[in-house]
């Protein structure tokens, strides 16, 4: 199955986009690719189907908000399964979601500040950690409030001044024509006040870099493209504005021997034929150590067994995946004797004719100079 991609690229707009944005964009490229427009383009309503997804999830507030903390699937298991609050120890990250979706992010944009950017963190993780959760512990190189000037810009001791041109607005007001436009002011950037004297540690940007160590709770079931997002640690704003937020990508190492397939987790287990043939306990490896299993009689190669819950738990807290167990049953490359007159007399027994007669190398080279 092809990876999907990200939402945010499909439309080709930023994490932080704004709703406009992620409407303005819509509506460009769904015109562009409107079936009805490229009827000799197979890929075009394929396209046009991925768009409309990603504008379905990113238009609505509370889905793009499961979808930044959970990628593809956490968004899928959340809608599909229904919420779920308790007993998850997600209790943080879902209060986090919630102040945003409900509360918080008005009074966020009212702020005369700029607001920080939003970063994004590639982290990669075992194929255990994945499964159980872990706490990751991460380097993110970002800026911070200047600890000289408290994230004002001004040297201390002075103070910042209002701007003569907007006289504080932030805005101007001129007459085009008919119409009153307004515009950020120019001299102050939109800021409303003017500094005179920066802070000589930030040269008046208010911020400054750090290298931050923070330690993530990863969550049991997170797998490659999960996005956890981390309220407020991205870099600083300046001036008063709001921090952006982190967003930690997870990618999830290969296992030599478990394969993730959603919340099931594959393996691969040879068998003799004997095994197959006769049926047979066998030992086998589970994410939680060894376990024994029973093989039945007549079992074919490709044959799958489960072990019930032994696979992944799902990301909103309740239950686990199963482990499936494909059967390989494996012909032997060479025979030493013994066993090679088993397989003759199983032929006999079968009644098969057809069996190659064990010629030594040097009766078949006297066969061919004959
Ligand atoms: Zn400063
Ligand atoms: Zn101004």
């Amino acid at each position: 199955m092809a990876q999907k991609r990200d939402y945010y690229e499909v439309l080709e707009v930023h994490i932080n986009a704004s709703e406009i944005e992620i409407k303005k964009a819509y509506r460009k490229m769904a015109f562009k690719y409107h079936p009805d427009q490229n009827s000799s383009d197979p890929k075009a309503e394929v396209k046009f189907k991925e768009l409309s997804e990603a504008y379905g999830v990113l238009s609505d507030a509370q889905k793009r908000a499961l979808y930044d903390q959970y990628g593809h699937d956490g968004l899928q298991q959340q809608m599909g399964g229904g919420f779920d609050f308790n007993g998850s120890g997600f209790g943080d990250i879902f209060g986090d979601l919630f102040g945003e979706v409900f509360g918080a992010s008005g009074s966020r944009r009212r702020s005369s500040g700029r607001a920080g950017e939003s970063l994004r963190y590639n982290l990669d993780i075992e194929f255990d950690e994945a499964v159980f959760g872990t706490q990751a512990k991460i380097k993110i190189p970002r800026y911070k409030s200047c600890d000289a000037c408290d994230g004002s810009g001004v040297e201390a001791g002075s103070q910042p001044e209002v701007c003569p041109t907007c006289k504080g607005q932030g805005q101007v007001r001129f007459q085009q024509g008919f119409f009153s436009v307004s515009q950020a002011c120019s001299t102050c950037r939109g800021e409303g006040s003017i500094i005179k004297n920066p802070c000589k540690q930030c040269a008046g940007s208010g911020r400054q870099r750090e290298e931050k160590s923070l330690s993530v709770k990863i969550p049991a079931g997170v797998e490659t493209g999960t996005r956890l997002k981390l309220l407020g640690e991205g870099g600083a704003g300046s001036k008063g504005g709001p921090p952006g937020d982190l967003y930690v990508v997870i990618q999830v190492k290969e296992h030599p021997f478990f394969q993730r397939r959603g919340n099931d987790i594959y393996c691969q287990m040879p068998t003799t034929i004997a095994q197959a043939a006769l049926g047979a306990d066998l030992e086998i490896e589970t994410l939680e150590g060894k376990e024994k299993i029973a093989v039945s009689a007549g079992t074919q190669s490709g044959d799958l067994l489960y072990l019930k819950g032994k696979g992944v738990p799902h990301l909103n807290g309740y239950g686990r995946g199963d482990q499936i167990i494909e059967l390989i049953v494996v012909t032997p490359k060479t025979l030493n004797a013994r066993q090679r007159e088993l397989f003759m007399e199983l032929a006999q027994e079968d009644g098969d004719e057809s069996i190659h007669e064990q010629k030594s190398f040097f009766s078949k080279v006297r066969e061919m100079l004959d």
